[in-house]
């Protein structure tokens, strides 16, 4: 039985690992103070891992697929995936309550996407493993071909910060549903609600060993010693860029299987001829969520120049209403970002757009006045930007939003596809042709039409160019997370 306690005692102690079932002090000594970004305030000290506590994780990963997990059907491992899925929803305001306090986004917002979400995954993908069947196929000789689905056997899972439970579960639950052993290395930033999850892994009847979660930091510490180690076999990265990149080197003699979701430079287009009420409050959204740290985030306003003065008007009305706040004020819709050190390269790119001739920041652009403390940013608005400037060329990952104005579907597509990125945009239109053509030209592997964020777990998820290589989402994930195998047999005809 889990007490309620459990998971939020975790909070003032000192964050080990969590090995084997159980957590477990690191084999060296050093520690860093995890911050609660609103507050200035630390949240305990965290175990900075090593190469030395990834050997034991791995110790543990293997010796629990030697055990009973390594023989789990389907259904048995579906079964406990629906009860972790359960005790997440049974403690969903603990988590929620510790992810805000972890990463500065609204509780609201915590509890009502990435902790419901976060069970959802677990859930999703119990129901579809215990579905699958193996194909099977007799060939003209009468030979039996049957191709089985295999555990890999210790997978790497790494994860970011902007949405530490939900992106950590996105990995999870398919790895686990196939039969894996993982160790997660969650964000350095937000380790809290992963911390966590080892209670409810336990209650929920897993083995030890199954999962395991290391701490610590990426280049030169837990996370490259985990991409570094023989025994992990595949790595499914969620991050920036150029850390996707150093991963890669750092797999490359191991010839690894790897899933990289990277960074976006999302876009949401609107035509003239839209719902100009609905596309400009989903422009806010896309734009403002979650302190604008979502790699979906649409930070870039592109903008049919014959409702352009129209839209910029609603779009200010919109993003002055956004309260800026305490995350655990249920009024608050824009909290902290998840650092002092991130809220300073924001401010880098305001500044930026400030030096820039013929750039107008339509808001926002600076710290709050009321917001010394933590580590806020205005939702900021800017205008006059060119296309090659490094405010729509680069991922600022804040709430900065570009507004750019076209007078052709070309020149608009060519705005949207004019980045290293090729994650996500929205477009705008009460034209059906025009919406799916436009679709069709983009360079994104995710297109919404009139909507934004509008995520189906059966569906692929990942990006195109700079912003990813594979596919998570449904039989995606799970093909990433097995190995095939066909057994053909020789039958005698009948
Ligand atoms: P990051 O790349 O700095 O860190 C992500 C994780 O990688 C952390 O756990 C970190 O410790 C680890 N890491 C860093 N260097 C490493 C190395 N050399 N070897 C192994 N591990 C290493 O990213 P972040 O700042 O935490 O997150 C923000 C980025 O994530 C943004 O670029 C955002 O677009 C991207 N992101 C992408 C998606 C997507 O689905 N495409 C989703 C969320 C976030």
């Amino acid at each position: 039985m889990l007490s309620k306690h459990r998971v939020v005692d975790l909070l003032p102690t000192k964050h080990g690992h969590f090995i084997g079932g159980m957590y477990v002090d690191p084999r060296g000594a050093e520690v860093y103070t995890n911050i609660a970004p609103a507050y200035d305030m630390p949240l305990g000290d965290v175990a900075v891992g090593t190469a030395d506590d990834v050997q034991v994780a791995v110790d543990a990963a293997k010796a629990a697929l030697a055990g009973p997990w390594g023989r789990t059907t389907p259904s048995e491992r579906a079964k406990v995936l629906r009860r972790v899925a359960e005790l997440l929803l049974e403690h969903r305001q603990a988590f929620a309550r510790l992810e805000a306090l972890d990463s500065g986004k609204p509780y609201s917002e915590a509890y009502e996407g990435d902790i419901a979400r976060s069970a959802y995954n677990f859930q999703f993908f119990a129901d579809l493993t215990a579905h699958q069947v193996s194909p099977s196929y007799t060939s003209d000789d009468g030979t039996l071909h049957t191709t089985l689905r295999e555990p890999i056997g210790i997978v790497g899972l790494i994860t970011p910060w902007n949405l530490p439970l939900y992106l950590a579960t996105w990995k999870l639950a398919p790895a686990l549903a196939q039969g894996n052993a993982v160790i997660l290395k969650p964000a350095e930033l937000t380790p809290l609600t992963a911390m966590a999850m080892g209670n409810v892994f336990n209650a929920a009847g897993l083995p030890p060993g199954v999962v395991n979660i290391i701490q610590g930091f990426g280049a030169g510490g837990a996370g490259e010693a985990l991409v570094k180690h023989p025994d992990v076999k595949a790595i499914s990265f969620t991050g920036e860029t150029t850390t996707g990149e150093a991963i890669m080197r750092a797999a490359a003699p191991q010839l690894k299987k790897l899933s990289f979701e990277l960074g976006g430079k999302g876009a949401t287009v609107i035509f003239a001829d839209a719902d100009l009420d609905q596309a400009v409050a989903t422009a806010a959204r896309a734009a403002f969520r979650n302190q604008g740290q979502i790699c979906l985030a649409g930070s870039r306003l592109i903008v049919e120049r014959s409702v352009a003065p129209q839209v910029i008007d609603q779009l200010l009305v919109a993003v002055r209403s956004i309260k800026i706040g305490d995350p655990l004020d249920p009024m608050t819709t824009m909290g902290s970002l998840v650092s002092r050190d991130h809220r300073d390269k924001v401010e880098k790119y305001a500044a930026y757009a400030k030096s820039c001739p013929g750039v107008e920041i339509l808001c926002g652009g600076k710290i709050p006045s009321d917001y010394r403390q933590g580590a806020y940013f205005e939702p900021t608005v800017v205008t006059g930007v060119a296309q090659e400037s490094r405010l729509i060329q680069e991922e600022v990952f804040g709430p900065v939003l570009t507004v750019q104005v076209f007078d052709s579907a070309d020149e608009a597509q060519n705005m949207v596809n004019g980045t290293p990125y090729g994650l996500s945009c929205s477009v705008f239109t009460r034209d059906i042709n025009k919406a799916q053509n436009f679709a069709r030209s983009a360079r994104m592997g995710l297109v919404w039409l009139n909507t934004w964020f509008s995520r189906d777990l059966h569906t692929a998820f990942g990006g195109m160019k700079r912003s990813g290589i594979g596919r998570e989402g449904g039989q995606y994930s799970l093909d990433f997370f097995s190995e095939f195998k066909t057994i053909s047999m020789a039958m005698r005809p009948y």
